[in-house]
């Protein structure tokens, strides 16, 4: 009941809803099976969602099929996204760590059992009210098993794809530490390099240039620096792992998750 539109994506309308049966506040993604192209990336997105439930992933509830219609149930975080935030506010370097902290807590989680997200962006992490930070959109996921330990199929959004990915090399988990570096640089500068280059002259300079350089390394902490460095490290083999990450002295630096709010509330009004 109290269907309430509050975003609009590629496959679907998402509302907040009431649960009849718990009185809590839901989201809905409501798609049109009809007009799917790839009516496969939604049975993964459900699937990865039910299986994978963590603190720093949004939650997954139910789905229902009503008429032509598949409806995905899951948890509502009311705080808009993490691009609104980058877009419309400025963020100091222990809000920056915070977010990346919980963001390493959900990859270490689904890269322990071995799943890549493949589109980490700001896009697709979500906020609470409170400040709590979620990851979502699992339709790109892939789940590695003991014969496919390797992918190299080339998914996610252009501007935060690592290089082994825009190569089409062979890539695990640790693409997603590399689009997380990107979204630290969305923190800092409010868009991903190369964002004003159409995304196929973007594939070719991230082939080329590898570690992309900051447009004002000097406003930046050397702890901070270094961060960046160890997501956006070109070898795979020396790039650091998201359960390195969680030690690395920059994490340490973490604001408390309620200095987000000040934020996300800046970022609607604005809006
Ligand atoms: P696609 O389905 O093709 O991936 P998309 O990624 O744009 O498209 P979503 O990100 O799932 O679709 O949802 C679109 C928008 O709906 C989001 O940008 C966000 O604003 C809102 N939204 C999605 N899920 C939730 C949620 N659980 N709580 C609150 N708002 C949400
Ligand atoms: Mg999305």
């Amino acid at each position: 009941t109290n269907r309430v539109k509050v975003g609009q994506g590629a496959s679907g309308t998402v509302f907040s809803a009431t649960d009849t049966k718990t009185g809590k506040l839901v989201a809905i993604k409501c798609m049109n099976l009809s007009q799917q192209p790839k009516k496969e990336l939604i049975i993964n997105e459900i699937i990865v969602m039910r299986e994978q439930q963590q603190e720093n992933i949004v939650n997954y509830v139910d789905s229902l099929l009503v008429e032509d219609e598949l409806w995905v149930v899951m948890e509502l975080l009311e705080g808009g996204s993490l691009t609104d935030v980058v877009t419309e506010t400025i963020l100091n370097e222990g809000q920056i760590a915070v977010i990346c902290r919980e963001c390493l807590l959900a990859l270490e989680f689904l890269h322990s059992r071995s799943v890549i997200h493949r589109d980490i962006k700001s896009d697709n992490i979500l906020l609470g009210m409170d400040g709590c930070v979620k990851l979502t959109d699992f339709g790109f996921c892939a789940q590695l098993d003991a014969a496919a330990e390797k992918r190299n199929t080339m998914v996610g959004t252009p501007y935060w794809m690592a290089p082994e990915v825009v190569t089409r090399k062979a890539y695990g988990p640790k693409v997603d530490v590399w689009s997380l570096g990107i979204m630290a640089i969305e923190m800092v500068e409010g868009e991903p390099p190369y964002l004003n280059e159409n995304p196929l002259r973007a594939l070719y300079l991230i082939a080329t240039n590898g570690t992309p350089e900051l447009q004002n390394p000097e406003a930046l902490s050397d702890t901070f620096k270094d961060f960046l460095c160890q997501c956006l490290e070109m070898d795979v083999a020396k790039r650091a792992s998201a359960s390195e990450l969680l030690k690395h002295p920059f994490i340490k630096l973490s604001a408390p998750l309620a200095s987000l709010v000040p934020l996300i509330k800046a970022a609607k009004s604005a809006q």
